[in-house]
């Protein structure tokens, strides 16, 4: 098998992941549709593959369907200080992610921040 072939399935793989990763955050902003805009915290497109593949794994979405478990009260998330107006960033830090996270966010990983357990 050739190199080229190989970085060609590389590629090939890598878009099929990331793809519907992309869509599926598209879709879901999109499904808001009250005009508010959201900021994605993490934006597929520019995450690394690894970065994504994580996301993807623990099926991360940038608003969580279950409303009382989010991104803010679980144990792994750390806010950004909440601003003059009291108000807290849309993003902060997931240190299962290594990285950003939406505040309304979750993922197969959420634990509450009482007991450390899910
Ligand atoms: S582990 Fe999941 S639910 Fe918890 S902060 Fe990170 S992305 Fe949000």
């Amino acid at each position: 098998m050739s190199k080229n072939m190989t970085l060609s399935r590389r590629s090939f793989v890598k878009m099929g992941i990331q793809v519907p990763f992309v869509a599926t955050a598209a879709g879901m902003l999109a499904a808001c549709g009250d005009g508010e805009e959201i900021a994605l915290c993490a934006d597929p497109n520019s995450l690394s593959f690894g970065e994504n593949s994580i996301r993807q794994a623990n099926n991360y979405t940038e608003v969580s369907e279950e409303p009382e478990n989010n991104c803010l009260n679980c144990a792994f998330f750390t806010p950004e200080p909440a601003g003059p107006d009291g108000v807290v960033p849309n993003c902060g830090d997931c240190s299962i992610f290594e990285g950003l996270a939406s505040k309304n966010g979750y993922c197969d990983s959420w634990s509450t921040k009482d007991t450390g357990q899910g």
